[in-house]
């Protein structure tokens, strides 16, 4: 016998992927150019050169041995105090390499935390409408359940809705700020406000509500917008960060759990996110991706092509009468379809061969999510869509 839970996971299709491989059989068909696809979150601007440049360093400078082996199961000290550095010079705090543990990425970020602190079947875990829909397997492999609270219309939290949904088995709350699918970047006012009402809840229950900070996004912010660093606003933050965005480097599987020392007991929580790694399965973080990030950790994303992706998407759509919230950051537009009727609408882009994400599984089934990561030109092409669309 097998695992049905697992083998349903394994066999369901990601509407996502669904949609992406649809797009790659019609540019086989119709040629790349002709092709609107907007489905898939990948990064369509190459890793900086400084990425190039250090792996080349690497290679030509040192031994095989070293840029090939294990490291540590918590990561290069080098590279665990470079994290600490660059967060210190930023966000004025006094972290040490030994808060920051290396992960192959924000999922295995997310895991590996959801596992250091779920005890029991009755634990839930809050997140907040639009999600990523991956949380919800994430969560419930964990052994915990996932409980869905709606935002405000602008998509920022809902603090009364959030203060109502937590009980005594509340474990902790995700949030995802940039946020994929809106691109909205939540308030320093809304972070400020939820921190209050984790603080009042932890008081009533006499127990930690983590705060999961999921980040790949952090760096992906527009016109100056001010992301809040979260853990300088709640205590018991956990930071799941990944450079898979931020870099460009998805495929390198290469990131990190902050676990600050503000955190209740933050070396028996450090030693927890220990303990899932090794269970997990995430014997190390890359070793050369390590030593990558290590060189590359103050290196900025280059932003031109987005930004300007999102400020021909917002400006054309929002004239033309689509409802949407601005996207501060990440490269996504989260789009209402006209009377709601997603199917009728994702149908009718399809004629155009304009391929969008139905975001029923983001927790908004009136939406649809379009991935600006592309060339202009096809978003230029696409305000003619929406054009003819509504
Ligand atoms: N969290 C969010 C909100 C994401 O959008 C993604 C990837 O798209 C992840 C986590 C997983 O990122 P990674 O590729 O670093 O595992």
């Amino acid at each position: 016998m097998i695992n049905k839970k697992m083998h349903g996971l394994g066999t369901q299709k990601s509407i996502i992927r669904e949609i992406a491989g649809y797009g790659a059989q019609r540019r086989a068909e119709i040629g790349a150019e002709n092709v609107l696809d907007f489905s898939i979150g990948n990064p369509n601007v190459p890793a900086p050169d400084a990425v190039r440049q250090a792996i080349q360093d690497i290679i030509d400078n040192e031994s095989p041995v070293a840029y090939n082996s294990y490291t540590a199961g918590n990561g290069a000290p080098e590279t665990r105090k470079a994290v600490a550095d660059n967060l210190n010079k930023r966000f004025g705090t006094d972290y040490s390499a030994d808060d920051v543990f290396m992960t192959c990425g924000a999922a295995a970020s997310l895991n590996i935390s959801l596992q250091a602190m779920v005890e029991s079947d009755k634990n839930e875990v809050i997140v907040v409408v639009p999600f990523f829909p991956e949380y919800k397997p994430f969560i419930e492999a964990r052994g915990a359940k996932m409980v869905v609270v709606e935002s405000l219309d602008s998509l920022q939290l809902d603090l009364e809705k959030i203060e109502k949904a937590i009980n005594k088995n509340t474990k902790a709350i995700i949030i995802n700020t940039p946020n994929n699918p809106s691109g909205v970047v939540y308030t320093e006012e809304g972070i400020k406000g939820l921190a209050e009402v984790l603080n009042k809840k932890q008081k009533e229950f006499g127990n930690e509500i983590y705060l999961i900070s999921d980040e790949p996004y952090r760096e992906l912010i527009f016109e100056g917008v001010e992301v809040p660093f979260i853990p300088n606003y709640y205590d018991n933050t956990i930071v799941c960060y990944s450079w898979s965005k931020s870099l460009s480097l998805p495929g390198e599987r290469i990131g990190y759990i902050l676990v600050p020392p503000t955190v209740t007991d933050n070396k028996d929580f450090y030693a927890a996110v220990a303990g899932s790694a090794r269970v997990l399965g995430f014997v190390c973080a890359p070793s050369l991706m390590q030593k990558v990030v290590t060189k590359c950790v103050d290196v900025a994303p280059d932003l031109t092509v987005y930004e300007n992706n999102r400020n021909l998407l917002y400006d054309n759509l929002t004239k033309l009468g689509y409802k949407m919230a601005k996207p501060d950051g990440a490269f996504y537009a989260f789009i209402e379809a006209p009377n709601g009727d997603v199917d009728k609408f994702c149908e009718e882009a399809k004629k155009h061969e304009m391929l969008l994400v139905p975001a029923a599984g983001f927790g908004s089934p009136t939406y649809v999510r379009l991935s600006y990561c592309v060339e202009t030109e096809k978003i230029e092409k696409a305000i003619k869509v929406f054009e003819k669309l509504i």
